[in-house]
């Protein structure tokens, strides 16, 4: 048998034969042919000689209302494009982005209405958000005090910057820089993603 152990198969696929493997989960066997009994990927293991087909995870959709975590990697014309990592405290095995936009800081936020995206979000600052819409786009929600920027690097060293009396101050070169911040700034990941 010559196939990719991450092969994906339907139900009532031919696999191989029962020369070659024996049938185990997710198989079923007839006249000597080992099939597929459910949706799912191959996987076989050539020391037991057992072929197997492990279920899929369902691929987690974010909905509205999802928390996610995610990182800025750049901005296109009125918005911040977002690498989003964790949904709902799941750390996701694929690609998935979102937007965020002046919408994303809602009305609660009046002062953030005005002027550039970048004092509010920058390129490689860490966001902690929530899924707002996914009407064409992923539209990510900073607007509560929960959300917003998790952490973030300064512009001119790249030093991750602290919170120093309410400023967010670089320690090494002393820049000052604004974000729309969370509550949880410069909080461990870990503990972060705990709480999505
Ligand atoms: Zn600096």
């Amino acid at each position: 048998m010559r196939e990719s152990p991450s092969r994906l198969v339907l139900v009532g696929e031919p696999l191989a034969t029962l020369e070659e493997f024996f049938p185990g989960d997710g198989t079923f066997e007839k006249d000597g042919v080992i099939y597929s009994s459910r949706i799912g990927r191959v996987s076989v293991d050539r020391n037991r000689r057992m072929l197997e087909v492990v279920e899929l995870k369902p691929l987690l959709v974010p909905k509205p209302g999802f928390k996610i975590i995610g990182s800025v990697t750049g901005f296109s014309s009125h918005y911040a494009n977002v690498r989003i990592f964790y949904v709902n405290g799941n750390r996701l095995s694929y690609e998935y982005t979102g937007l965020v936009g002046r919408e994303s800081f809602g009305r609660s936020y009046p002062r953030f209405r005005t002027g550039s995206l970048r004092n509010y979000v920058r390129e490689n600052d860490l966001i902690y958000g929530e899924v707002m819409s996914t009407v064409n786009v992923n539209l990510i929600d900073l607007s509560a005090k929960e959300y917003g920027v998790v952490k973030a690097y300064c512009g001119n060293c790249g030093s991750p910057l602290v919170l120093f009396k309410k400023y967010l101050t670089c320690p090494s070169c002393r820049t000052r820089e604004n974000r729309k911040l969370s509550v949880f700034y410069n909080e461990q990941i870990e503990r972060l993603v705990a709480r999505v």
